[in-house]
């Protein structure tokens, strides 16, 4: 048989009596990169923390390379060449690369002074080791994320490291940042090394893992190879039961009778957007459906100022709107929740509830000051009500999950009370707890009376909310259909297609 890695056997753990580990079962091979999923509080981050010793397990066994092994604290961990990127990074800004890879233990000269020379020698073999052109005198403030990251990777691998455990290490990466990473990854697998990697992106999953484990509230559902099982199945896998019925649709009750809330009028951009007509009343949810490229975003985004127009009337409540701006369209009563949420809805650097309050800085002031008490209410109102997973408002927002980074985006946009919320692909990149937690915020937000557009590329997704959807094609509607009268996602897939 072929060789683990590593084995977890039954791994049991409990907090204050309640078992968050209920008989766990994981393993991993050499060169493979296992991918671990589950929900928000599956167990994933206990499971880890216990192999690096971070938590002690209450029962079960673990083996290293077939050989038992303790593991009570993280120097046991280290021992035994297990190493943790964590998603919250450990950097020390105002320190150099070199420094921070070397920090806990720098190579002292023999009058016990720090060696600063050797440090960087050793970070530069490092480094090209590595395959990652960066400069051990670079300080890590002046770094992009990617790069924060690869020093985090740099740092964890300065060891001597078999298994290599990822926490959501795209969470903060852009596009080009992740491929970089993923091209990184090949080569530590070609190179033998085991890679635990958790996220919720299962696009990544797919493209770089060779096998899943799933976990499920605490309890082992299964390990599959990513060649033999699909999307679908791991999603169903991942949330069980709560999931059909968070993408079950109800018919929702609205007046469509009344003056519209938001009216767009003969709208017209270049090729992008062709006479476009729609209205949508209080209450509403109405869906964008088609494909890459056939002018969703560039809808909204021409709604709410970013792009221009070259002809059009946008109306809110029977009131000829002219918005040149976002400014406009804020003051307007619109909200835009873009689909890039760090390049354009979110100061990663920023903490919770300085996003939250951004939008609304006239309203919380006092003469030239921020009312602090009135600040902190507002955004930990928000924070409660969109259940946004943070220890306190202050956090910097880079140190939150994707979804919890989403739900930030909202919160901030709410906090402004618009009469129309823009949504583009409002969940995408979002674990699939959080996937039904937004859609949740979306349709008690429709209740609450107000007008929503959302685009989304995920039918069950748009299948769930609209209750009517528009369906695009290079820059035209081309058809709207009733909710009511979609009965499969087939339908509405060939609807989208059929251009
Ligand atoms: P995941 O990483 O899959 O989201 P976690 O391992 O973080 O899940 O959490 C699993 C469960 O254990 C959750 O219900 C969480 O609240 C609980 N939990 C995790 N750490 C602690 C702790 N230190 N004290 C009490 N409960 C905890
Ligand atoms: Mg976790």
């Amino acid at each position: 048989m072929e060789q683990l890695m590593l084995e977890m056997k039954n791994m049991t753990k409990a907090f204050n009596g309640i078992t968050v580990l209920d008989s766990v079962n994981f393993s991993v091979k050499k060169g493979e990169v296992h991918a671990l999923m589950g929900g928000n509080g599956a167990g994933k981050s206990t499971l880890m923390k216990i192999l690096t010793g971070v938590y002690t397990k209450d029962s079960g066994d673990i083996f290293i390379e077939g050989k038992k092994v303790e593991i009570n604290n993280p120097e046991d961990a280290r021992k035994n060449y297990i190493s943790m990127i964590f998603q919250e990074f450990s950097l020390i800004p105002t320190l150099t690369v070199a420094q921070n890879i070397f920090l806990t233990r720098e190579s002292k000269t023999p009058l016990g002074l720090l060696n600063d020379k050797e440090c960087i020698s050793k970070t530069e073999e490092l480094l090209k080791e590595l395959g990652v052109d960066m400069n051990p005198n670079d300080l890590v403030e002046n770094l992009g994320v990617g790069y924060w990251q690869m020093t985090e990777i740099a740092k964890a691998l300065s060891q001597e490291t078999k298994i290599l455990i990822m926490d959501e290490p795209t969470s903060s990466l852009t596009k080009k940042e992740t491929e970089v990473l993923f091209s990184f990854i090949e080569q530590l697998k070609s190179k033998g090394f085991s890679i635990i990697y958790i996220s919720h992106r299962m696009e990544e999953i797919f493209e770089i893992c060779d096998r899943i484990t799933i976990l499920r509230d605490g309890k082992y559902v299964t390990t599959e190879k990513c060649s033999e099982t699909s999307l679908e199945t791991v999603i169903q896998q991942i949330v069980g039961a709560a999931m059909d019925k968070a993408f079950e649709w109800q018919e929702r009750p609205y007046s469509k009778t009344g003056t519209p809330v938001l009216e767009v009028r003969h709208l017209s951009s270049g090729t992008k957007l062709q006479n476009i007509n729609f209205k949508i009343y209080a209450g509403e949810i109405l869906g964008i459906a088609g494909l890459m490229g056939s002018g969703r975003s560039e809808l909204v985004r021409a709604i709410f100022g970013i792009d221009s127009k070259d002809s059009g009337e946008i109306i809110l409540n029977n009131k000829k709107q002219n918005i040149k701006n976002p400014t406009d369209a804020v003051n307007a009563g619109l909200a835009l929740i873009p689909e890039d949420r760090r390049m354009q809805g979110l100061i990663l650097d920023h903490s919770v509830k300085e996003n939250i309050i951004l939008p609304i800085l006239s309203k919380v002031k006092k003469g030239q000051l921020i009312n602090e008490a009135k600040a902190n209410a507002t955004a930990k109102t928000l924070v409660e009500k969109l259940n946004i997973k943070t220890d306190d408002i202050y956090k910097t927002a880079k140190l939150l999950s994707g979804g919890n980074q989403q739900k930030i985006v909202l919160a901030k946009w709410l906090a402004n009370e618009p009469a129309v919320l823009l949504m583009d692909e409002p969940t995408i990149g979002v674990d699939i707890g959080a996937k039904t937690e937004i859609m949740e915020v979306i349709r008690e937000l429709a209740d609450n009376g107000k007008a929503i557009l959302v685009i989304s590329s995920e039918l069950p997704e748009l299948l769930a909310l609209s209750d009517r959807v528009l369906i695009m094609h290079e820059g035209k509607i081309m058809k709207e259909l009733k909710r009511k009268e979609i009965k499969t996602e087939e339908e509405l897939e060939h609807a989208i297609q059929g251009y």
